[in-house]
């Protein structure tokens, strides 16, 4: 039915184990009645004496729009329930795990009086992925998709902990232990990358012919550590073995120095982006904005924002059908709405 246009279709055959016979079939998703199944499985080559041990079945589940929940993932609704995994929309272990960690943490700084933890698109997959849920809603399971990310460059796996650990130790979640590890990392890349720059190395016969042996131009001119280890062919190894520094630094720590000064560039024009887009994020709108008052907003476009009461222009940017214009228009009432508090 679903590739009635295909003359082939990929089939993974999975063991199950090393002491069983099981195997998982991978691509053959179904949900027919066990005897189609058999039928079915029996028809590809290889598997013509197949036995079913457990049939494939489908699930149906329901959930909240999500739009319905705030970006704290406590629901609009009823104040101190909060929503988080599959009710959301969503499909995954990470997915679920990733809003049940959010809505744990908020639902505890709320008891505790303290503010609402909300990560921004730019500084985590957490954040893209709270900010598309509660900003567009969603009529599929949604996975978390790095494409989803518009700041894919910055949110990696090697520097997770230099984005987000400090923000985990003031809400009181990273033991000392941990924090002090991640303070000595930080700083000993910082310092790396502070000796990096300011090491000059002049051109010498000795400096040369260790260049020359690991396929790399000679120096004709003076150059720093930075600008070599820029070079594509030498990596951090080659550059510690140059001009050591004063106390070796950790893997991890190597790793990041490595990291930031090869992709500097691209690094840097990504920072820019958010930079840019960082001034919407912080135009916060009041949860009370009357927006049937503002002339000019059009009905579908007030019907939306009232559907999704964004928390800032950031985000009623990203709402579908908000466009530029209307965004505009919400500029002004902002600006008007705290002039007239001022002045009253
Ligand atoms: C067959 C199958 C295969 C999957 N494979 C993968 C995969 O390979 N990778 C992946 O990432 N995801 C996979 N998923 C999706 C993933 O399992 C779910 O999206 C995820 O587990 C949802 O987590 P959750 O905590 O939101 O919901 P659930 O794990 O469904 O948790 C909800 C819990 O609430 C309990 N509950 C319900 N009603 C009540 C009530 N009234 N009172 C108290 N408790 C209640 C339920 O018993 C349940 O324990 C798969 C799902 C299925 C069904």
């Amino acid at each position: 039915m679903r590739f009635s246009g295909r003359e082939r279709h990929q089939v993974f055959l999975e063991p199950e184990g090393l002491e069983t016979e099981e195997y998982y079939a991978n691509g053959v998703s179904t949900s027919l009645p066990v005897d189609v199944q058999t039928k079915l499985y029996r028809s590809i080559t290889g598997l013509e004496e197949v036995e079913i041990m457990r049939p494939a079945y489908a699930i149906e589940y329901d959930y909240a729009p999500p739009t319905q929940v705030k970006n704290t993932l406590e629901t609009k609704l009823i104040e101190g329930l909060y929503f988080a995994g599959q009710i959301n929309g969503t499909s995954g272990y990470e997915e679920a795990a990733a809003q049940g960690l959010m809505a744990g943490i908020n639902a505890g700084l709320k008891i505790q009086k303290r503010g609402p933890l909300v990560l921004t698109r730019s500084l985590a997959y957490i954040g893209v992925l709270i900010d598309d849920l509660v900003t567009r809603g969603t009529n599929e399971p949604y996975r978390m998709f790095t494409s989803r990310a518009e700041y894919r460059l910055i949110l990696r796996e090697d520097n997770a902990d230099l984005r987000l650990r400090n923000i985990g130790r003031e809400i009181g979640l990273v033991s000392d232990e941990a924090y002090h590890q991640y303070l000595e990392k930080k700083g000993s890349v910082e310092q790396e990358l502070d000796r990096l720059k300011r090491t000059v190395i002049k051109p010498s016969p000795q400096i040369n012919a260790d260049l020359e042996r690991r396929s790399s131009s000679i120096l004709s001119a003076e150059a720093s550590l930075e600008q070599l280890l820029k070079r594509p062919e030498l990596n951090y190894g080659d550059i510690e073995k140059i001009s050591p520094p004063p106390v070796s630094i950790k893997p991890d720590a190597a790793e990041q120095v490595e990291i930031q000064v090869k992709y500097e560039g691209y690094i840097e024009r990504q920072m820019n982006q958010v930079k840019r887009y960082a001034g919407l994020e912080q135009k916060t709108i009041p949860p009370d904005l009357d927006y049937e008052a503002i002339t000019g907003l059009g009905s579908e476009v007030t019907q939306k924002l009232k559907q999704v009461r964004p928390v800032s222009l950031g985000q009623a940017s990203r709402i579908s059908g908000i466009t530029p214009a209307a965004i505009s228009l919400l500029m002004v009432a902002l600006e008007k709405r705290k002039r007239g508090k001022a002045a009253g």
